[in-house]
Order: structure tokens, then sequence, then C-alpha cells
């Protein structure tokens, strides 16, 4: 017994399921997870974590993983070496940028890869082929709610930490389903509401978890919380609530978003979001009072064709009431992915370099070629192609190669036949996965890069934590850490840069981006962390904005906003809305937590929510099937009766189906960012005769 348990290697890892960043040990013995033990000393969840982090490992032995480089042939796969596939991709890129340029090849970086791989995806784009074609999957959730915060406080990042939301008077949530998207956030913020005396305020229109334990809840009619949020705003200048001190020390355009408010009076908020006069009062009164209030708010608000100017309106109003810079203060987009913080940070922008340095600035520019050991002019001053831009132009054959890593973009696109179609109009693909995804199907070569537990690196959480994690187990068959194969592409390019290992690549970033100046591996041993900005000493800033914002003067301003309405609402052929989201038991396409095991039993099939009323109207019984058609498809699914949702908005869970909810949303947008109208997808629903 004493012989097996000195067989069992204890490794720290990160969880990949969602941006919460929780860590603990993994107990393996040979390829064999013996379990996952949380650890006291674990910066964000302690002894926490959720069902996900807990048993979410089985697809890592998986015997569906991809093993080995595969290479098209004759219109199917066959294995082929290392050298063979690497060959193959190196001859295909080259030929596109000898053809095309470089500005005809697309990247799109792994936002569950480490911020190492996400530097080396984006160095290669922009090194080797002189493009800004680079992006990440935060294009599909986050861009609008750093877009907020970019243009009202200037980091693209949450303000604090998960101690700053426990120690806050109030917490609003706006379009977050807490509960099941962040758990272990969730469950530390009801431990404070229940035994601290936190108030909480749900505004979504979902009748979620949260929102039953909500103190005052809003079920707003969807894709109208700017107008919620703004209505808030002008009710805290009109009642005497504005922090006037704060206005007038810290921010700027004061007076310009004071004026901008005249439109937003409690009664147009009450026509447009559906919310009673009295509930807007309730909500404004608690906002008034509380002596602090972090705000968070996640797809729900960014993923509608103005879901920029909505995370906006929610930061303007955190600084009409001087919430910012204090403890207990401050906005909070939750972020989705493991490290969709960390792919942004490190440089999967297409207008970026890591540390959010844009490439139209010169100095930014000069720096990094310098950097780089090459002239200026080999770096592009032009903002490349987003994700939405990327399929766009390939569907216009502009775009002739794509390079995507770890991203299920055929199924998590909106518009997905489209997204189809662009896929097969491309002259060469390449796709870095572990599975063999929706994706994969359409690439010329495949090459099967590592999940987390089989190699090194850092990822950044919610709270712009920079965390390590080693490798628990060596890759398994011939999978190679994606920073591997992204190194020895680069050297078949022409680029040696013989990196040892991960710790060298963020050395070179740190010594790069500003923003990470004292990140470094030496920092990061055991349970320790980095929350960006780092000085160069190392020190880390767990709240943003205690002195100054990031801006010339060092001031926040105020964005003065006009409301726009969704750009596809019900009509009275497609008369039901359909909202959308994920489950707590499932990640994204269920490519990792639909691979069997325990976590694939707990949630193994789909399900579209409607309220008992509706049930009522269209004569529909629990678990009867109904077909769901939008302008652009149509879906069979079984209905769930529930009042979580009401009137005529169903909802539908992301992760199921082929090619799934996105078989029914269009390539509506939101023209400041790009990101999809996710949300916003009109739908008719028929009852079917199946059982
Ligand atoms: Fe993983 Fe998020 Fe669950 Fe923590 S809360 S265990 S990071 S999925």
């Amino acid at each position: 017994n004493a012989l097996r348990k000195a067989e069992i290697k204890k490794t720290k890892t990160v969880c990949t399921y969602c941006g919460v960043g929780c860590s603990f040990e993994v107990w393996t013995r040979d390829r064999h997870i013996l379990k996952v033990q949380p650890v006291v000393d674990a910066p964000v969840n302690g002894i926490s974590t959720c069902v996900k982090g807990k048993f979410g490992w089985d697809f890592i032995n998986s015997p569906n993983r991809i093993t080995t480089p595969l290479i098209r042939e004759n219109g199917r796969f066959r294995p082929a070496s290392w050298d063979e596939a690497l060959a193959r991709v190196a001859e295909g890129l080259r030929a596109v940028a000898r053809d095309h340029g470089g500005n005809a090849i697309g990247f799109i970086g792994s936002s569950k890869a480490s911020n190492e791989e996400a530097y080396l995806t984006q160095k290669i784009a922009r090194l080797i082929f002189g493009t800004n074609n680079v992006d990440n999957s935060s294009r599909y959730c986050q861009n609008p709610a750093t877009e907020g915060l970019f243009r009202t406080v200037g980091y693209g990042g949450d303000a604090g930490t998960l101690r700053d939301l426990q120690q806050t008077a109030l917490i609003i949530t706006v379009g977050s389903n807490l509960a099941e998207n962040h758990p272990v956030f969730a469950s530390h913020i009801k431990q404070s509401h229940k035994h601290h005396g936190q108030k909480l305020l749900v505004v979504d229109p979902r009748r979620h978890e949260m929102a039953e334990r909500a103190d005052c809840f809003l079920r707003i009619r969807p894709g109208t919380d700017m107008v919620w949020a703004s209505a808030m705003a002008k009710y805290m200048f009109d009642h005497g609530y504005a922090d006037e001190a704060f206005l007038a020390a810290r921010v700027n355009q004061v007076d310009a978003y004071r004026a901008s408010l005249a439109p937003f009076t409690l009664e147009m908020a009450s026509e447009v979001t559906g919310l009673s006069i009295e509930q807007l009062t309730e909500a404004a009164e608690m906002i008034g009072r509380a002596e602090s209030v972090c705000l968070l708010w996640a797809m729900g608000i960014t993923q509608h064709s103005h879901g920029a100017d909505a995370s906006t309106a929610l930061s303007n109003l955190l600084l009409v009431t001087g919430n910012y810079g204090r403890p207990g203060t401050g906005a909070y987009p939750m972020r989705g992915h493991n490290n969709v913080q960390g792919a942004s940070d490190f440089g999967c922008l297409s207008n970026v370099y890591p540390g959010y340095e844009k490439v139209s600035d010169e100095d930014a520019r000069q720096k990094w070629a310098r950097a780089w050991g090459v002239a200026p002019d080999a770096l592009s001053a032009e903002p490349g192609l987003d994700n939405f831009m990327m399929v766009q132009e390939a569907h216009e054959q502009q775009l002739r190669a794509m390079y995507i890593i770890g991203e299920d973009t055929a199924f998590s696109d909106a518009d997905a036949s489209k997204v189809h179609e662009a896929f097969s109009k491309l002259d060469f693909m390449v796709v870095q996965d572990i599975f063999m995804s929706h994706t994969a199907q359409f690439a010329d070569v495949v090459l099967p890069g590592c999940p987390s537990l089989e190699k090194e690196g850092t990822f950044v959480n919610t709270e712009r934590r920079i965390q390590h994690f080693s490798a628990a187990l060596p890759p398994l068959g011939e999978s190679r850490p994606d920073w591997q194969i992204l190194t020895e592409l680069a050297a078949r390019l022409g680029h040696v840069w013989n990196y040892p290992n991960p710790g060298a690549i963020m050395a070179e970033a740190a010594s790069i981006a500003t923003l990470f100046a004292g990140v470094s591996y030496e920092y990061l041993v055991g349970w320790q962390s980095q929350l960006w900005p780092v000085k160069a000493d190392g020190s880390s800033t767990p709240l943003l904005y205690t002195d100054t914002f990031p801006f010339p003067d060092g001031k926040a301003r105020l964005y003065p906003l006009e409301w726009q309405p969704p750009m596809e609402a019900p009509d009275a052929e497609y008369d039901l809305l359909l909202n959308n989201g994920r489950m707590l038991e499932h990640f994204q396409s269920t490519n990792q937590t639909g691979q069997g095991g325990r976590i694939t039993s707990l949630s193994p099939n789909w399900f579209v929510e409607i309220s008992s009323q509706l049930a009522q109207q269209r004569q529909l019984a629990e678990g009867d099937w109904v077909m769901l058609r939008s302008r652009r498809g149509e879906l069979q699914v079984p209905v769930v009766i529930t009042e979580r949702v009401a009137g005529n908005v169903l909802f539908i869970p992301i992760h199921h189906g082929k090619p799934g909810v996105n078989g029914l949303t269009g390539d509506h947008h939101d023209p400041d960012v790009n990101t999809p109208a996710y949300k916003e997808i009109a739908v008719s629903m028929q009852k079917l005769a199946r059982a």
C-alpha cells in the first residue's frame, strides 16, 4: 500500500472550464486521474470547486483524442508524421502568402490554451506573415464588455477581485447566470449575501438560481439593459445620489453625459424594459443608498447587437455613483473561457499587441519590431480582421487560409451554415486541437495539441490573476504541447526561436509589454499568483483605479449613448424570442464534457425551456417535441416547462445538436465590436408528432 501511495503524483493545475480560475492538485498514477484535491492555499477558490472542476477530466484519456497529425488526401484524413504534417502546413501557408499576401491568412488563437501559446500565435501572424489577422473567442463573448471599459475607465479587465465582491454592500448582476456559469464565485457571493448582510440585485430575463436568491429581481425584457442602466444613472443625478465630489475630481465629460440622459425617464424605461415604475424605483433606491457597489455582467449583455453600448452604460452607472477605485466597488464582466482574458491580454486581438498596445501606435510598433529584431515596416500598422470579418472575407474568397487553434468555430460562431460555406471555400486550413471538432472536419491538416494537464503554462482568470500550471501527465500518443508545435512551425518558416520552456516565452512577453513588466515564473511558484498590471518589481494590482484611470489626464470618461433596439425581434411569423446559454455541467460544444464518464451522465440531453402559460396556450406537455424555426434554419428539441422563463421568451442550452443553436442564429452583430447577436433570435414553434 505504501508503495502504491508513493506512485501517486500530485500536480498543481488550473481549471480549464471557466474564468473563475480555480486551482487545485490533481492526483495521478500513470495516466489515471485519481482525484482532484482542492487546497486551502488556492488564491481564488480555496477548498471549493464545482462539478466540472471536480469531475470534468475523463476526456483526457478519451479514445476520441487525436493522437497523431492528420493530412486530408482524396477527401479523407490519413495519419502523418510530424515532419510531413509540419512541412505541409509551412508549405500551404507560404503558398497563400506568396500568391495573395500575408493578409490572406487568418489566425484564431485558443482561449483555452496558455498565455504563452496566445503570445506565439500572434507572433507568428504578425512577425512571420506581417498580418494582424488574429483573434480569439472573446470576439464571441467579452469584446463588448472590454470595449465598454475602454471607453469609460481604460483597462479591459475586472476592477478588483473576488475579495471585493465579498466585501461590497450591493452586488448587481445583469445578464449573468452566475450559479451555472461561474459556480465558485456564485457560492462565495451566496455566503456573503446570506451571512454578511450583503444585498443582491439581479437583472435578467430568466429567473435562475441567483434571481431566486435576490433581494430584488427585475425580469427585464431581453436586450433592453442599456435603457435600464441609463435610467438608473439619470435617477442618481435627479435624486441626489450622484457622487458629485468623485465626478468633479476624477471624471470627464460629466455635463455632456448628463445631458444625454434626458430621454431615459422612468416612464420611458418602463415602456422599453417591461419593468414597472415601482420596480425601477426600488432598484434605483437600492443602488443610490448602497455604500459600495460591484456590478457583474456576462453574455446576457454582450451577445446582443448593441452589447458594447449596454456594457458602457453599466460602467457609466458605476462612475456616476462613485463606485470605482475603492475596495468593494467596480465593474466585473465575467470571463467565460478559462483563458479568454489571457488570450486577449497576450495579443490574440486584431488591433493590439500583447498588453493592449495598439498596432496603429507608431511607438508601440517600433518597440515590438525592435524586440523581435525586424524593421518597423515588417509589422503592419493596420488593424487586421477579427473572427467575424475573417468568416465574411473567407466567404468572399478574399481570405484564403486559416489556422485555428482549440476553437470549434464551425459550432460556436453564429449563422453556422454561412461559416461552413466560408470554411469550404478556403484554399488551405489548419486546425490544432485535441479532438476532431466540427471545425477540424474542414481542415487540410489537423495537428494534435495537448490539454492543460499535459503541458506547462499560465492562464489569466477573470480577476486579471496570472496563475501557473504544470504538466501532470505526458502528452497522449504523438500529441504535443501547443507551444512546441507553434515553435517548430516557426522554425520551418525560417524563424528559429529556441524557447527551452514556456517560462522563456513569458519572459520575452514581459520584457516587451509594459502591462506585464514584472510577470515571471519566479513569482508564480506554488500557489502564488500575480494580478496585472504587474510592475517591474513583480508587485501586483489587485484593485484598479485607486489613484488614476489609465487615460492621459488620469481621469475616467462618462460616455454618452443613444438607445438602439435589438436588430432582430419577434414578429407575426417568428413570434417567440430564443434566449440561450450554458448549463452547469457542460462546456461549449461538449468536446470535453461530452466524452462520456461522470460529467456527461449528469446532463446528457438538451431541451428548450418554455413557461407554463405558453405551454398551455400551445397545448404542450413536458417532454413533447417541438420544431423551432428561425429565418436561418430549424431544429427539433423536447420541451421543459418551467417558470425560469416567461412570456414569449424561450431558453435553450448552447451545447448540443448538430449544428445546434447556431443553425438558428444570424449574422447580425454589434457594429462596434463585431460580436454576433447570439441572443436575438426570433423563432416560431410547432408541436411535433414524435414522442
Ligand atoms: Fe472550474 Fe469554473 Fe468550476 Fe472553478 S468554478 S472549478 S474554474 S468550472
